[in-house]
């Protein structure tokens, strides 16, 4: 909780942001919106969001997410592992999978599809991202860098320039 607010709340390591497309610093905060904080469901959490001003840059806006929170997926990292573990590892049934994640059946079968794509990824990136084997071990320095290539390779599409 701490490190989300630290992030949040005050404008340290501002000067770091970085376009994820086209890597200038020439960018403006550009609102927030809202996540759900990962222990309190009904606490929200700002996400900022900046504009990337270069001009030769496709994109339009983009948002630093600060550790736990991963892009486009609402689930934590430490719930996608628990998932591997049950269902994958030990071979849980969905039924008994959902039950100890606390969630339904669609969503057990929708993080099947999910850590079909992921756990690969992870693994193999692990020996070779400057965040492996773990970015959770210093998510001030890492998380970054491994959310942009965890969103690169997990959602490519969101990345096509159009
Ligand atoms: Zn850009």
């Amino acid at each position: 909780m701490n490190t989300i607010l630290k992030h949040t709340c005050s404008g340290k390591g501002e000067q770091s942001v970085r376009c994820p497309h086209c890597a200038t610093t020439l960018i403006v905060r550009h609102g927030t919106y809202p996540r759900a904080h990962p222990h309190e469901q009904q606490l929200l959490i700002n996400i900022q969001r900046y504009r990337c001003k270069a001009p030769a840059c496709p994109w339009k806006t983009f948002s630093i997410l600060p550790y736990p929170f991963l892009p486009i997926i609402r689930h934590f990292q430490q719930t996608i592992f628990f998932f591997h573990t049950l269902f994958n590892i030990e071979q849980k049934t969905q039924e008994d999978t959902a039950r100890q994640l606390g969630v339904t059946r669609g969503i057990i079968k929708r993080l099947a599809r999910f850590c079909h794509r992921f756990v690969p990824w992870f693994a193999r990136e692990k020996h070779i991202g400057a965040w492996g084997p773990d970015p959770e071990v210093n998510p001030d320095h890492f998380w970054m860098d491994y959310t942009r290539d965890f969103s690169q390779a997990i959602y490519p599409m969101r990345w096509k320039m159009f």
